[in-house]
């Protein structure tokens, strides 16, 4: 890969870079210059696993992130285009086989399918418990499950400039329309947070909402000035265009409009932070990433950092001291390192529990305290996001040490809980209570949660 130069902020603006941006999707697959280049069979199983994962990438993660040299270990390659152990073997097998045969459209779609359900599509219980009702309606294109926070989809901002072939709402972008958290209007939002005066943050999150056009999302981010709504101290963003299109902030025509308007934002009183995925220092390492980011910072908007620990693609302490370092250094606050959840491709992405605490542990290890700002490794399952605080002996059984970082109930927070030990374990699920105990501090209290969730669902269905 060809060493970023440094540039100035005017030749970044300069022509060359003002390149529009151009997507491709898996039935493009073909006419992507780097991918002709490669070996026929490489190329057939991409084809294979994009028919059921969601692939887009763009020119510029396609130029300047991913090192062609280096095909197919390079992380940025691993975490953009499919890989064929991505599937089980016997999925992959039936998918290969109808495209050989060049099946009907028909039956492809249905294995597609069948192959997609066995993939938990529906981690996290989120359609059933999040969707908050309201009115008693339920309120869609939001998600409300932690007391202080509410996470809204804009209906425009469903997709990315580029796909991560671990994401986690990967059902979305293969138009599994059940799943889509769309929402029609801003006004409803508006409604709903006047009532909610708990909520300090609003989340916008997708997809991506920086695909929108400014003038799309300018609606949204303004209402919240309007009275009645001060109580909602915080507007976060969550966003990957930093890495996979940081022109959204540089030389899009609408880019400097953005920026005007998260300003006007923070000139009203309100913290804008701007939740950043990222998942290895390669994305923070060209120009035009660092124009972007001195740019959002200089509207006063904060940039903070989280983004999975991924088998393949970051499961390395060094990668992620020179990340948060990187990060440190050019103004961005680590946040979560989140555990990949269970769902999609995770046979392929998980790492251990155990083995995911040594890597932060490390990491943590070999950064000053400015980085140390990043907690995890951290789950977010349905009861909450629950951390991994370490591994240690009590009373001579070998034990988890873990706590809620965010609950349903704001009261299990930060009081630690023990699991066994077990080395093999990759989530939540397959984690037992230590010390004999049958269950978990929680779980009495999360079955009732659910079960009274049931019982509401169940009378508004009856009204119907
Ligand atoms: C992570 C998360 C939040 C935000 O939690 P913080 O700990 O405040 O960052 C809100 N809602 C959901 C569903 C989440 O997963």
């Amino acid at each position: 890969m060809t060493q970023p130069i440094k540039m100035t902020a005017n030749q970044l603006l300069a022509s060359d870079h003002q390149k529009p941006f151009k997507v491709y999707a898996a039935r493009h697959l073909e006419r992507i210059p780097q991918v002709q280049a490669l070996p026929a069979n490489m190329r057939f199983e991409m084809q294979v696993i994009a028919n059921v994962l969601p692939f887009r990438v763009n020119d510029y993660v396609l130029e300047n992130l991913i090192d062609w040299g280096n095909i197919p270990d390079d992380p940025m390659f691993r975490l953009l285009f499919p890989q064929r152990e991505m599937l089980a073997e016997d999925d992959f097998s039936l998918i290969a086989d109808l495209i050989k045969r060049q099946a009907p459209a028909e039956q492809l779609a249905q294995a597609v399918e069948t192959v997609r359900t066995k993939l938990n599509p529906h981690p996290a219980g989120q359609m059933e418990l999040n969707v908050p009702i309201f009115h008693r309606e339920r309120v869609q294109g939001l998600q409300h499950k932690y007391r202080e926070t509410v996470l809204f989809f804009p209906s425009q901002g469903q997709v990315c400039h580029s796909y991560c072939t671990f994401c986690f709402r990967w059902p979305q972008f293969v138009g599994d329309k059940d799943l889509r958290f769309a929402s029609k209007e801003s006004d409803e939002l508006l409604r709903y947070l006047k009532h909610h005066t708990q909520v300090s943050d609003i989340l916008f999150t997708g997809g991506d909402p920086m695909v929108m056009k400014t003038a799309n999302f300018e609606p949204y981010l303004r209402g919240l000035l309007k009275p009645g709504l001060e109580h909602v101290q915080t507007v976060r963003i969550g966003t990957k265009s930093l890495s996979f299109w940081p022109q959204r902030f540089v030389t899009d025509p609408d880019a400097d409009d953005l920026l005007r308007l998260l300003e006007s934002l923070v000139k009203a009183g309100k913290h804008v932070a701007i939740m950043a995925h990222y998942n290895h220092w390669r994305e923070l390492d060209t120009p035009m990433a660092h124009e972007a980011i001195r740019r959002l910072r200089s509207t006063g908007a904060i940039i903070r950092s989280q983004g999975p620990l991924l088998n393949h693609i970051n499961a390395d302490a060094e990668v992620w001291a020179k990340m948060w370092r990187e990060q440190v250094r050019l103004g961005i606050v680590p946040y979560y390192m989140f555990v990949e959840r269970d769902t999609g491709a995770q046979h392929y992405f998980e790492v251990p529990l155990a083995k995911a605490w040594e890597i932060y542990r490390t990491a943590m290890r070999r950064v000053s305290g400015l980085a140390r700002t990043a907690r995890g490794p951290s789950m977010s399952a349905s009861p909450g996001k629950i951390e991994i605080q370490g591994v240690t002996k009590i009373d001579g059984e070998k034990v988890f040490v873990l706590r809620f970082i965010q609950g349903r109930n704001p009261n299990w927070v930060q009081k630690p809980f023990f699991a066994k030990y077990d080395e093999q374990a990759t989530w939540l699920n397959h984690l037992k209570p230590a010390f004999g105990a049958k269950q978990f501090f929680y779980e009495a209290e999360y079955a009732d949660m659910i079960a009274h969730r049931q019982e509401i669902l169940n009378e508004l269905e009856g009204e119907c």
